[in-house]
């Protein structure tokens, strides 16, 4: 799974050529291309995205931080410190050499330095920073191995980088640093605890709806099947009903209930660890479409260290869907 040198190097040249190149990382695999407008605009084609929508500049030294923003403030020091290289990314003012196609027009960019021997050979062998949103298109589930990306990209990526799968399994943090206030734009592989820890001081993080309520959050993060969500000791009995009433239904049966012999189409047992959740989250949701079913019932865990993102995904993966 390791890849070789001449993997990287031919990587590295597809980059320079203005290639795409899909990258594992320690969160999900990227698609990456070299920071210029028509590279990264080869970017928006193949995901779908809407072109406001930025992507993350990733790097291979927090050393590098200076040559990308306009200015680096203490506090993103700090956390720069701590946390890289790691599943943090940093949202700065915008250095000249930052295309405006990356940042989806915003005088912000956000920077990370990802924590995978792969990305950082790819990184240093390269020369320069490589702009990436994850490898999958826009609005479904992140691509937490290359197979996944190779079903769902195919030939639209010129080179697939394999690193086997992704350690924490669900994105990077990110942290708005612009003002003297930081904030969490999105909760991911850094906790809030471990942020709040370094900081010294409490964060805020978005606002969250109900279960049940998905208000606000427009569907990302989504499987095929229809994601609906239910308190943990309702998720059985409303899969067993969606069941009889005709639907395939796929469960996670949340910690604690894992006893029950679930009557459904397809079953996941959720680990204890919020670790390994975190970490097989992408995979259930792919395997659940993959087995055909039209409806997933699950329940939030905990919403604290990373169930706090996997509570996240959850929700957005329940949100409405305007086009599907
Ligand atoms: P992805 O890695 O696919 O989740 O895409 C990159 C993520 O970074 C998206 O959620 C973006 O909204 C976020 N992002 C990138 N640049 C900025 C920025 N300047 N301000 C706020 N969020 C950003
Ligand atoms: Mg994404």
């Amino acid at each position: 799974m390791a890849s070789p040198i001449s993997d990287i190097e031919q990587a590295a040249e597809v980059l320079r050529v203005g290639g795409l190149v899909a990258l594992p990382t320690e969160t999900v695999y990227g698609l990456g291309a070299a920071e210029d407008p028509a590279a990264v605009a080869r970017i928006f084609r193949v995901k779908g995205r809407p072109p406001s929508h930025p992507l993350i500049v990733h790097i291979a030294a927090a050393d590098q931080l200076d040559d990308w923003v306009e200015t680096v403030p203490d506090t993103a020091r700090l956390l720069a410190e701590h946390f890289w290289p790691g599943p943090l990314t940093l949202v700065l003012r915008r250095g000249h050499r930052v295309p405006l196609e990356a940042t989806g027009g915003l005088e912000t960019v956000a920077v990370r330095v990802p924590d995978h021997p792969v990305a950082l050979a790819l990184l240093s062998a390269f020369g320069g920073g490589v702009t990436a949103p994850s490898a999958n298109r826009f609005g479904s589930v992140s691509p937490t191995t290359a197979g996944h990306v190779r079903a769902e990209l195919g030939d639209a990526v010129d080179f697939v980088l394999d690193g086997g799968s992704c350690e924490v399994g669900v994105e990077s943090t990110i942290v708005d640093v612009t003002s003297d206030i930081p904030s969490i734009l999105r909760p991911g592989g850094v906790t809030r605890e471990a942020l709040e820890a370094v900081l010294g001081r409490s964060i805020a993080v978005p606002s969250t709806s109900h279960v049940r309520v998905p208000g606000q959050h427009p569907s990302h993060y989504a499987p095929s099947a229809r994601v609906v969500l239910v308190e943990p000791e309702r998720v059985v009995a409303e899969a067993e009903l969606a069941q009889e009433a005709g639907h395939k239904v796929g469960v996670f049966v949340p910690t604690g209930f894992a006893d029950a012999a679930v009557k459904a189409h397809a079953v996941v047992t959720v680990p204890d660890s919020v670790d390994a959740y975190a970490h097989g989250l992408y995979g259930y949701l792919r395997k659940l479409d993959q087995q055909g079913c039209d409806l997933i019932i699950a329940s939030l865990p905990p919403e604290e260290g990373l169930g706090l993102a996997i509570a996240n995904r959850l929700r957005r993966a329940a949100g409405p869907r305007p086009s599907r």
